[in-house]
């Protein structure tokens, strides 16, 4: 068997698999860095950062991320683009990747695929996908100027993301299944101090209304049972995340969600593959998160290289 095309390929481009390949390019790895779709992962659509140490008056996303790229850059980090459709093991000393129409063969595999958002799977939802529904609220909500929208979710993802969206809505409702919401209190904070803001306390989402784009959701009180209509112009979607990992099923242990199982060193279920970032089973998913597992995984998979 020939040499491997690369020694360590790192499946996903946000903060984890950038950082990933910094390490590891800086470690003289031969490495190739496979994305989907746009290096930066989550980040990439998240307007403002103030969360990341070292950037004391916050940082764009996008900026964020062209820093990440070129820094990784700068030291010999390669990225192709594709979906990976499979991962082989061959014989556990040389692993197969599989995307588009190439397949790329490496002695280490860092997994860095992120998640993303959950669909409800609820009537409208699908059908007026793009025509009201959206999953990212800095790509699409430049559309909403001047119209009630609703934002679906109490998370960091829901409540970030309305204070966003007031700059062009009129109005913006979260609806919220709780009495109380799970985003981090500066969050919540801003939330509840803006005027443009309305929260629908212990309700659900039933229903998408619309012909040819969203009008209106139809929504129940899960304490009273009342269901009721709010007329809305889009609505915001962010009820979680799932992992970006079905090319890993039958390859590496996952958890009944779909998230890869590591231990502390960032090892999966099968020699040579390690795994970072969003994808993993974790307390916490931030960037500052993200990148301390791509420096893990990097310099893990280089003492295995090493063995
Ligand atoms: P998340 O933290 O899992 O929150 C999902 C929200 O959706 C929760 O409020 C949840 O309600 C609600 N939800 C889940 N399933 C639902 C359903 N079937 N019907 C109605 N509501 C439902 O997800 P996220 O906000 O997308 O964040 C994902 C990760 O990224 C988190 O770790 C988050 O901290 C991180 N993140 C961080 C930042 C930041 O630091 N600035 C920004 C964005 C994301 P319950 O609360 O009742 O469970």
């Amino acid at each position: 068997m020939g040499d491997p095309d690369y020694d360590v390929i790192i499946a996903g481009g946000g903060p984890a698999g950038l950082t990933a390949g910094l390490y590891t390019s800086r470690s003289r790895l031969k490495t190739t860095l496979v994305e989907k779709m746009v290096v930066g992962g989550q980040v990439a659509t998240t307007e403002f950062v103030e969360n990341y140490p070292g950037f004391k008056n916050g940082i764009m996303g996008t900026d964020l991320i062209q820093h990440m790229e070129e820094q990784a850059k700068r030291f010999g980090l390669e990225i192709s683009f594709g979906e990976i459709e499979n991962v082989n093991l061959g014989d556990n000393q040389l692993k197969l990747v599989k995307f588009g129409e190439k397949e790329l063969s490496c002695k280490a595999l860092i997994i860095a695929s992120g998640t993303k958002p959950n669909e409800l799977g609820i009537q409208g939802e699908k059908e007026l996908k793009g025509r009201g529904v959206s999953y990212c609220a800095t790509c699409d909500g430049p559309f909403f100027k001047e119209l009630d929208i609703a934002v679906i979710g109490g998370g960091n993802s829901a409540v970030e993301e309305a204070s966003f969206l007031t700059r062009y809505a009129k109005r913006v409702y979260i609806v919220h299944r709780r009495d109380k919401l799970r985003a981090d209190k500066i969050l919540q904070e801003r939330a509840f101090n803006n005027e443009k803001i309305e929260l629908v306390w212990d309700t659900v989402l039933d229903k998408i209304e619309g012909n040819q784009t969203v009008e209106a959701i139809e929504v129940r009180n899960v304490k009273t049972k009342e269901v009721s209509k709010i007329e809305v112009g889009g609505v915001f979607m962010y009820v979680g995340i799932k992992p970006n990992t079905e090319f890993l099923k039958g390859v590496l242990s996952l958890d009944e969600r779909g998230f890869v199982i590591t231990d502390d060193e960032m090892k999966t279920s099968a020699p040579g593959i390690f795994a970072a970032g969003d994808v993993r089973v974790k307390l916490l998913r931030q960037i500052a998160t993200a990148v301390g597992d791509g420096a893990t995984a990097a310099f893990a998979a280089e003492k295995y290289l090493e063995l």
